[in-house]
């Protein structure tokens, strides 16, 4: 058969437009010297599940958990998947925790036993908002409610410390500018993570953790805080490194000089990053960088 010189030709191109991106990406994770972490879904399991629900004033229970859904439905981050899955359990009247587990790893696609949401907007690093029955329903962190001037009460105040004390996130739900609710939501560390850090430290690899999670971080992080702690090292003469799930760190992602996509990565994440990680596992940070120290090793 006749062969064209077409495809042979496209393949070389093929092969030379990814080579010196490859070589760079690999030089680069041979110096890097810092890495950023996200936290939920990276280092942590990323199926969080709901353990408290407080509601405050006069909406009952189950009127709370639907608003709260329905809102949430929208939502690709793991919060949220907790949350419209608990709603789901507990409205079908299922109360085995291994049952609403499930219900967790569920991806929801009959939506119909939820209120319609419109103007739904995730606002990165602080939560979602979206009109739900004819009501503005705001839900996310502290720095979430700051921004739309809600007062939260002692009450919830005290919820949210006793939330985070057991290494837990509390979020906050408003509607109509009124704190109607909060949830305690408990996601556990990979079992990989702490092993993964501290050998990353003997590599030398300084480790840093980036959230909108807690009261410190969301009062000092503005919106754009994963990218801002990424400029800050790179203004110091650092190389690096960012790994996150892509759920509200495309930006970071891309802001670095090796932005990691790991595990279950949306399609925003494979295009913001660099590398992608295809397990779901930490330790292939430390293969990563491994791999390209003993290429630059033997090419040198
Ligand atoms: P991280 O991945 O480090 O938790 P994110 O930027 O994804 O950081 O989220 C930061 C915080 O913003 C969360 O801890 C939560 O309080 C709030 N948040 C973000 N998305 C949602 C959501 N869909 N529902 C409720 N809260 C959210
Ligand atoms: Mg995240």
């Amino acid at each position: 058969a006749q062969m064209s010189k077409a495809p042979i030709q496209k393949y070389a191109d093929y092969v030379s437009s990814m080579f010196v991106p490859a070589v760079v990406l690999l030089a680069l994770l041979t110096w890097v010297k810092s890495i950023i972490f996200d936290k939920t879904g990276t280092l942590t399991e990323g199926h969080p599940m709901v353990t408290s629900v407080r509601v405050f004033g006069d909406i009952n229970g189950s009127e709370f958990l639907k608003l709260v859904a329905s809102a949430e439905a929208g939502s690709e981050h793991p919060l949220a998947k907790a949350v419209v899955a608990h709603a789901a359990a507990t409205l079908s009247g299922c109360e085995d925790a291994e049952e609403v587990k499930q219900y967790a790893k569920w991806n929801f696609t009959d939506i119909s036993w939820l209120f319609p949401a419109k103007e739904f907007k995730s606002l990165a690093g602080r939560g979602v908002c979206a009109v739900v029955d004819s009501k503005e329903v705001l839900i996310g962190n502290r720095q979430l409610m700051w921004d739309n001037k809600i007062e939260v009460c002692q009450v919830a105040q005290t919820f949210l410390r006793e939330v985070e004390n057991s290494a837990s996130t509390g979020i906050l739900v408003a509607a109509d500018k009124q704190l109607v609710g909060a949830i305690g939501i408990s996601d556990p560390l990979k079992p990989e993570a702490v092993e993964v850090i501290w050998e990353l430290q003997r590599m030398g690899i300084h480790c840093m953790m980036v959230t909108g999670d807690n009261r410190q971080t969301a009062e000092c992080i503005a919106k754009a805080g994963k990218v801002e702690a990424i400029k800050a090292l790179q203004a110091r003469g650092d190389v690096v490194a960012m790994v996150g799930d892509g759920v509200n760190d495309s930006p970071a992602l891309v802001a670095a000089d090796v932005g990691m996509a790991i595990g279950v990565g949306t399609d925003i994440a494979v295009e913001a990053a660099d590398c992608v990680l295809m397990r779901n596992s930490l330790e292939d940070v430390i293969t990563a960088i491994d791999l390209s120290r003993q290429t630059f090793r033997r090419i040198r």
